[in-house]
């Protein structure tokens, strides 16, 4: 089954497209990236496995527009991986916010579409771009199934006394407010693969998901289901991130208003775009650039990371806690990968919870599955290589599969 997968964002997309053979077997026929969707000129990046990369440079007013020149370079004689877009059997859509309503991936008929609209209030700038690549497929494509899947599924199965906020009953009741939690394909990607790779019976397990990028947030998966999450009611609760300032004293927030005369937007502002590693170090959001200021001697930059491996550190053992011990700890996204430092000073001291690190392989792994405990470590620790898109290919596939039937 061939199988688009569509992740829109407010002015950007990311496609793939793959050929289902099963659920493990799968072959990526092509990738890209269509960027600055509604500025005066827009790129697509499009990448063929084996072949150069090929970037066109249009104006890009919108996402059907977007779409409709992506399907074009699926099908071109140049840089095309299909004969005609007829052999696309489905599409995927990454969707952000399926609020209480949407507890795992959905078929999109006019009942999902209408509830997924509902929920462009829990997440304004996400679900209404999402809900345009639904719209840009059954134009372009009419007929074509669409399922959506949800960042926040996964994470439906945490219980009422994690998800709850200590704050008046009634607005939960009024307007939702509770804990969602994001990047849920991801963490039911790496628990499950995580849970193969490290010989672990994923049905009797107690698995910490950390998943660590510009935006991050951690897991605690007990027998296969989630059951606490580390961001919120928006992604920006947790860990410190790239430019997100995870978790704070929420009185901070009138203080500051207050001091600096500040209006609810731009606190906003500061808050997930100017905190985080970017506001602690004052040197860039990116890990990578840290790491190096830190390594020449900045302290702000040593601080940065200081924080983040601290936070992380407290995060596994409150889930520890949760789970009621831990057998399984997975890194992943950009940092998990890639970062040796980080995996290590965030382990650093948990000795006595069963948590040991072979220096020398967790130094040599960059992005690759592996695992990073020593033998005698009665916690496994391993990096996964987190990949979304296959998990929604996936999905998809099954959704639409069972719809045949
Ligand atoms: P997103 O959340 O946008 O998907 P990624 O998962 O790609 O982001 O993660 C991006 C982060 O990963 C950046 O902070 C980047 O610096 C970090 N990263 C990537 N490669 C490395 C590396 N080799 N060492 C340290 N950090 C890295």
């Amino acid at each position: 089954m061939i199988v688009l997968v569509l992740n829109c964002g407010s002015s950007s997309l990311k496609y793939q497209v793959l050929d289902m053979k099963s659920e493990k077997e799968f072959d990526l026929l092509a990738k890209g990236l269509v960027e600055r969707i509604g500025e005066k000129m827009g790129a697509l990046t499009h990448r063929v496995p084996g072949q150069d990369k090929h970037v066109v440079e249009m104006p890009i007013p919108d996402h059907t527009v977007g779409i409709k020149a992506v399907l074009e370079l699926l099908v071109s004689k140049e840089h095309g991986v299909l004969e005609s877009l007829s052999q696309i059997d489905a599409v995927g859509h990454r969707v952000a916010h399926g609020g209480e309503y949407f507890k795992g991936s959905a078929f999109v008929d006019a009942k999902a579409y209408e509830e997924i609209e509902k929920l462009c209030v829990l997440a304004p700038l996400h679900n209404p771009a999402n809900l345009l690549g639904v719209k840009a497929v059954n134009e372009l494509m009419p007929g074509t199934p669409n399922v959506t899947v949800f960042d926040t599924a996964f994470h439906q199965t945490v219980p009422d006394y994690a998800y709850t906020y200590a704050i008046p009953y009634e607005y939960y009741k009024k307007y939702a407010v509770r804990r969602y939690g994001f990047h849920g394909t991801s963490h039911k990607f790496v628990a499950a693969r995580g849970a193969e790779f490290a010989g672990i019976d994923l049905e009797n397990s107690r698995i910490i998901t950390c998943h660590l990028g510009n935006g991050s947030s951690i897991s605690a998966v007990k027998d296969g289901r989630c059951i606490d999450t580390s961001m919120g009611f928006t992604p920006q609760e947790g860990v410190p991130m790239g430019t997100r300032s995870g978790s704070i004293d929420t009185t901070i927030i009138p203080f500051l208003a207050a001091k600096e005369n500040m209006t609810p937007a731009q606190m906003e502002k500061m808050l997930n775009k100017q905190s985080g590693l970017l506001g602690i170090s004052g040197v860039s959001s990116d890990c990578r650039d840290i790491e190096e200021a830190a390594k020449a001697g900045n302290p702000r930059a040593s601080l940065a990371l200081n924080i983040l491996c601290y936070s992380i550190k407290k995060y596994i053992g409150a889930y520890s806690a949760a789970l009621g011990g831990v057998d399984l700890i997975v890194f992943t996204g950009g940092i998990g990968e890639n970062s040796a430092p980080t995996r290590r000073d965030s382990c650093d001291g948990l000795e006595y919870l069963g948590i040991k690190i072979d220096n020398e392989i967790n130094d040599a792994t960059h992005g690759k599955d592996t695992i990073i405990s020593t033998p005698d470590s009665k916690v496994k620790v391993c990096v996964i290589a987190t990949n979304e898109e296959l998990m929604i290919a996936r999905d998809t596939m099954n959704i639409v599969k069972n719809l045949k039937k």
